[in-house]
């Protein structure tokens, strides 16, 4: 059962071969046996989960069932769940249990799905290995001494090891995609406001985008019926309709103007992968598309910039956990300041303190203008080179990630290595722009991500995209061990 689908499981319940609760027992089993070593489960709620099957079940037999009702899935542990802790992979949040749900969280129940728990992350979202999350570090199924990518890299490597045929997941540099790409599975960062933020743990709130994790395009597509639409809760959230982006899954490629950019294609791309994300190419060219050298001028500065706004942001956004209205409080203080103190000192871990005092310091008086402006302007020269380019083609392609999955401990004592990771996906948060990872090929036994960036609001022609390649290829069927 766990090697199917979400489309295919909806299709088995809907024909009464399964029932949710066999389904979600099934597994709830799997995560038993297996996530003790893989560690991609921060919380696991079965008894919650086997409660909301046998309503599905119900729901169902009443005859008002939707494509979702009775779907085992999890949630990344940023999304706000009510009466379920959610932690955000920090000791700051160990003990809090939201008394409301994300809207995210509300259109999967709404819609009948059975969540199973809430997934391993970087501390506030904060990395690009999971190594950061105070609960220990996730391992990639692919190799027990790899890391699953990250931020979302609990999602990833749940939904690769089939734990949950599906997990939700978010995205401000790269995490999605990223961790997509290293476990071997199909991720979807939508446009920014395409998916409320509401109920999201906050990181850098300009960049920060809830999306999609799942074995197949077809499956990102039906999460994201759920997820998408206007949010009046969401100030950022854009007033556009919602299409069913499984209708249009099946239209031909022939005609589709492949960009790729010539800044994320040289010598430094490594010949292993460049031949990966080539023959993908080649396949696109295959299925009727055609490929066209285009330039980011600006893409070189895209780490930079982010590394100025995005702890900029955070700075802000953090500076709500103060041991007073919720959250960890350090033990005994003496007085207001040192509550203060000790707490974020003793509930943040290392990474999420460096990116506080980048932050607080680039916004600082007498340094604003220097970095914080500066970056500001340099992401709209960004912006501008993707509006150009999309001038010209369709869609981009480019390899997800520099290398594949690297290993346990490599770069966590050299936060600039860490920070290069994000090199291809960072640039279209910065422009807002929506971008998928799927499955090209293995180096090394490992799995490799082909990029594709799309225009804004284009998610059903990137999931189109993506599903034909699916359809000529088999890499999102290879599985751990394959
Ligand atoms: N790796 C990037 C960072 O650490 C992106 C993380 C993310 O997308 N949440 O900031």
């Amino acid at each position: 059962m766990h090697d199917k689908t979400v489309a295919e499981l909806s299709r088995d319940l809907a024909r009464g071969k399964v029932s949710s609760v066999e389904l979600t027992q099934h597994f709830l089993d799997r995560i038993q046996e297996q996530d003790g070593r893989l560690k991609t489960f921060i919380t696991v709620s079965a008894e919650q989960a086997m409660a909301d099957a046998r309503e599905a079940d119900k729901r169902r037999k009443a005859g008002n069932a939707t494509p979702w009702t009775g779907i085992p899935f999890a949630h990344k542990d940023i999304f706000c769940t009510e009466g379920v802790r959610t932690t955000c992979g920090s000791k700051m949040l160990e003990n809090f249990v939201p008394p409301y749900n994300a809207t995210v969280t509300q259109h999967f129940r709404d819609a009948g799905a059975v969540c199973v728990g809430k997934t391993n992350m970087d501390e506030f979202a904060m990395g690009s290995s999971t190594e950061s999350s105070y609960f220990g570090a996730t391992t990639n199924p692919w190799g027990s001494n790899r890391v699953p990518g990250g931020s979302s890299g609990g999602s990833a490597a749940a939904v690769a090891a089939q734990l949950v045929p599906a997990a939700t997941a978010t995205d401000t540099g790269g995490s999605i995609r990223q961790p997509a790409a290293m476990c071997g599975v199909t991720g979807l960062k939508p446009t920014y406001g395409r998916v409320s933020r509401y109920g999201m743990i906050a990181f850098a709130s300009s960049l920060d985008q809830g999306g999609t994790l799942a074995r197949s395009a077809e499956d990102n597509a039906m999460m994201l019926n759920v997820m998408a639409g206007f949010d009046p809760k969401d100030s950022t959230s854009v007033d556009r309709e919602v299409p069913d982006y499984t209708a249009t899954l099946k239209e031909p490629l022939k005609g589709l103007s492949i960009g790729l950019p010539r800044e994320y294609f040289t010598d430094q791309l490594s010949p292993a992968m460049g031949k990966v994300i080539r023959e993908a190419i080649r396949e696109y060219e295959a299925l009727g598309a055609t490929v066209k050298d285009i330039s980011l001028p600006h893409a070189n500065l895209a780490i930079a910039a982010y590394y100025v706004i995005a702890p900029a942001e955070a700075s802000a956004n953090l500076a709500r956990f103060d041991g007073v209205r919720y959250g960890y409080r350090c033990q005994d203080p003496k007085d207001l300041l040192d509550l203060y103190t000790r707490t974020r000192a003793e509930g943040f871990g290392s990474e999420v303190k460096r990116r506080i005092m980048v932050g607080t310091y680039a916004l600082s008086a007498g340094y604003y203008d220097a970095y914080y402006l500066k970056a500001q302007k340099v992401r709209r020269l960004i912006q501008q080179d993707f509006i150009e380019a999309f001038k010209e083609v369709d869609v981009i392609m480019s390899p997800t990630t520099p290398s594949p999955a690297f290993v346990q401990g490599e770069k966590t004592s050299d936060p600039v290595t860490m920070y290069l990771e994000d090199i291809f996906t960072i640039s279209t948060n910065l422009a807002g722009l929506p971008a998928m990872s799927l499955p090209a090929g293995l180096v090394n036994g490992l799995p490799v991500g082909l990029q594709i960036i799309g225009n804004y609001f284009s998610e059903a022609r990137l999931l189109n995209a993506a599903h034909q390649f699916q359809q000529a290829t088999h890499w999102h069927r290879l599985t751990p061990g394959h």
